[in-house]
């Protein structure tokens, strides 16, 4: 029973153990994945700085450009937005402003009138113009510098120029395919083709290791700064996520897999306790079977060995034949009366009756069954019993008690006469019997295991085996008393004696 109780305890302690490990777990794994997204969210930002410096410094070269053509309006102007006062330069396109009515009114005046400008000087009016007189203006001017190729592709990308629309801030921003910024009446911006871009700043920050082997960037609009954010994409630490993960649904299943061992082994030890259990109460059941069926014949061989005594002369050569049988029948029943007592309270059968008990008479019990040992002589001492108060108690059951602390003293006492002292005090309300006898003693090692069933000694020069006995007079001795409430102990012993306590309250 014992046995089952420290397992469920175990079982419970293991429970808990295996909890708190797996909350370690889940929290050590939630740690080691919040540093890896903490890795991925720090690569992503120093990827979106990179980007967002790139792209400001492709404005400021653009800007220096649209700067440069304001007054070189034949530099190359392709991928640049300008846009002031709400005209649009760049891009180039016709037909959008208010007509400059004269500067068409000459473009398409017919020839040979002269222009009033050069080759680039159109670009100045190119916005206040329709699409037909930038066309007219562009063909005669051509003539008039028939190598001057910078005039002839802005001309023809200034006729195939398209409207932008985009809203810029005082701060860059990246709109559509263009980066912008207000500068007082003017947006500027530069065309940019955000692949491209990437894939240089991934470069750059694969060659200063700011990204790993194999991570890759892409792109999201989000609100703040130039309205572009990056994310990362990283196989390596996708992968250190997933060993993560793995390792924590492995450690579980393991806790799981011991959890279901403690609960097997609790299954197998109530198993196997309850199997003990039957047996035990089998064995009971025989014991008790054996003993019962013993009684009959030992009290007939008494009845006769008696009537043989009484019929038989004295003197005779039959000597003390049948006074020793029926010691010998006595002692056989006395051992017979115990295991019987010993199954019953184990089996929890055994109710002491409670009638007022005067311990004087422990002193007549003794003194008979002294008389009863042939060989040895036994000699009884009996103090202090009529000091001591009543006490509710099964005398039946005290008998037995005592009954077994004499006989023990003298089966195993070595000397002669065997002396067996009683006192009795009252300590703190407590009746305190002390018995004393002048046998072997009992090593201090052995002074509680003799107390357990069946659980015998090898005594001096005469081992236990040799002398009579089961093992289950002190224990039985213990049951009766703590059935009492009281305890039974051996509270001093020597190789001169030893001396049982027995303290009931
Ligand atoms: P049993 O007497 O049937 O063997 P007990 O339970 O009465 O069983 O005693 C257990 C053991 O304790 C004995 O085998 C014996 O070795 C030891 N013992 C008991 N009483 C005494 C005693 N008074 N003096 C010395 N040894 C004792």
């Amino acid at each position: 029973m014992r046995l089952a109780l420290f397992v469920r305890l175990g079982f419970v302690l293991l429970i808990a153990a295996l909890v708190a490990f797996q909350v370690l777990f889940v929290s050590e794994s939630r740690e080691a994945a919040a540093s890896i997204e903490a890795e991925r969210v720090l690569r992503a930002a120093r990827a979106t700085e990179a980007l967002e410096a790139e792209l400001v410094r492709r404005l400021d070269v653009g800007e220096a450009r649209i700067e440069a053509l304001e007054t070189l309006p034949l530099l190359e102007e392709e991928g640049l937005l300008w846009v002031r006062g709400g005209v649009q330069w760049l891009p180039r396109v016709a037909e959008l402003g208010p007509r400059d009515e004269a500067v068409e009114s000459l473009c398409l005046a017919p020839l040979p009138d002269p222009l009033p400008f050069r080759g680039e000087g159109i670009f100045r009016h190119w916005p206040f113009l329709s699409r037909k007189a930038a066309a007219q203006c562009c063909v005669r001017l051509q003539r008039l510098e028939p190598r001057n190729e910078a005039l002839a592709r802005a001309c023809q990308r200034g006729l195939a120029g398209e409207r932008v629309e985009v809203s810029a801030r005082e701060t860059p921003r990246l709109e559509g395919r263009w980066v912008v910024v207000q500068r007082g009446d003017d947006v500027r911006g530069v065309e940019v083709k955000l692949d491209e871009v990437l894939t240089a700043v991934a470069q750059k920050l694969h060659a200063q290791a700011t990204l790993e082997e194999g991570d890759s960037v892409e792109s999201f609009s989000r609100v703040e700064g130039l309205g572009v954010g990056l994310r990362l994409v990283s196989p390596r630490l996708d992968a250190r996520s997933q060993t993560l993960s793995r390792a924590l649904t492995w450690k579980t299943v393991l806790l799981a897999f011991t959890a279901l061992l403690g609960l097997g082994v609790v299954w197998l030890t109530r198993l196997a306790e309850r199997r003990r259990e039957e047996t035990l109460s089998l064995q009971r059941e025989f014991i008790a079977t054996v003993s019962h069926e013993l009684r009959t014949p030992l009290a007939a061989i008494r009845v006769l060995a008696e009537t043989l005594e009484r019929k038989l002369p004295e003197g005779g050569p039959a000597k003390d034949y049948p006074q020793r049988l029926v010691n010998a029948a006595d002692g056989l029943t006395f051992l017979v009366d115990n295991i019987l007592s010993f199954n019953r309270i184990e089996s929890g059968r055994l109710t002491p009756k409670r009638e007022p008990f005067t311990w004087t008479v422990l002193q007549s019990w003794l003194e008979n069954d002294a008389r009863l040992s042939l060989d040895v002589p036994v000699e009884v001492q009996c103090e202090g019993l009529d000091t001591l108060p009543a006490r509710d108690a099964d005398a039946e059951l005290l008998k037995v008690l005592v009954l077994n602390l004499l006989r023990n003293a003298w089966k195993y006492g070595v000397r002669r006469p065997v002396r067996f002292q009683v006192r009795g005090e009252l300590l703190q309300n407590d009746v305190v019997l002390r018995f004393t006898d002048n046998g072997p003693g009992i090593p201090a090692e052995s002074q509680e295991r003799i107390f357990e069933a069946f659980h015998r000694l090898p005594t001096v020069g005469n081992s236990a085996a040799s002398t009579g006995g089961s093992g289950l007079g002190l224990a039985l001795a213990r049951r009766i008393a703590e059935l009492h409430g009281g305890t039974l102990r051996v509270a001093h012993s020597t190789s001169e004696g030893s001396t049982f306590e027995l303290r009931l309250r």
